[in-house]
């Protein structure tokens, strides 16, 4: 087997990855069992595995302010919404027969461990997949800087963000169909251009760390692995231009 280009990589998803857009469901299960055997493939190539998952197909702060709730409030809903989204990843995860451990930043003691990050990169080096819930743990921030911070603070060489499209484009390839896709952006090019990849700390915290951030298609089978054994796949964002 030929030998991964990546020691230790931080998987993003984002909540609405795990019901495909779909309104009417909070999870599909098929899709994370999907998500599952992707993850497989990497994990038996021996690659440590970090994941960040988001809450969005549950609840976002920002987004019921105007409802009445307090923001503060709303976003604690919104980061208990990604510990039950980690939950079910971590189902999925051991019915394929990896190991994994769930990490909160809110501490929530009967469902998972709380947060510790030497805990946490001990568990990588024992090849056990960390999930990381709850966000940073503090409202205003997202899963994106999540993930940012998370990647650096576990020393994964890379954040892949799995998304719905194969990587960034000039304009959103959904609407417009003339977008052309990057293979390769800096992340200075990404920030002048108001390239909406990720919102920016998430984005200040990788370019500062020199973390890159590879954007692509979850949901195209073997991409994940592709990623994982230096393929070219999706748009890397990296401070190389
Ligand atoms: N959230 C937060 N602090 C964090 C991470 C998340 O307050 O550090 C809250 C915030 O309300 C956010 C929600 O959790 O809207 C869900 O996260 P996000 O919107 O990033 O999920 P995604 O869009 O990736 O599904």
């Amino acid at each position: 087997m030929s030998t991964p280009k990546y020691k230790r990589i931080l998987l993003k998803l984002s909540g609405e990855a795990l019901n495909g857009g779909d309104k009417t469901q909070v999870i599909d299960f098929n899709i994370l069992d999907q998500y599952a055997r992707e993850i497989r493939r990497v994990y038996d190539a021996g690659v440590e595995i970090a994941i960040v998952i988001g809450g969005g197909n549950i609840f976002r702060g920002a987004s019921v302010e105007k409802s009445g709730i307090d923001r503060v409030q709303g976003d604690h809903m919104g980061m208990l919404a990604t510990v039950i989204n980690g939950m079910a990843v971590q189902s999925s995860l051991e019915k394929h027969g990896m190991y994994t451990r769930l990490m909160s930043a809110i501490k929530m003691e009967q469902v998972c461990e709380p947060l510790i990050r030497r805990r946490a990169i001990r568990h990588l080096e024992k090849k056990r997949i960390v999930i990381f819930g709850a966000g940073t743990g503090n409202p205003y921030f997202t899963t994106d800087t999540t993930a940012s911070l998370r990647a650096i603070e576990s020393e994964a060489e890379v954040v892949l963000k799995g998304t719905r499209v194969d990587g960034v484009y000039t304009a959103d390839p959904e609407k417009d169909p003339s977008a052309v896709k990057y293979d390769h952006l800096s992340f200075d090019e990404a920030l002048a251009k108001n390239l909406k990849i990720m919102d920016l700390t998430a984005f200040a915290l990788c370019k500062e760390n020199n973390v890159p951030i590879i954007v692509f298609d979850m949901n195209k089978p073997g991409n994940l692995y592709d990623l994982a054994m230096g393929g070219q796949v999706g748009t890397l964002v990296s401070n190389e231009s």
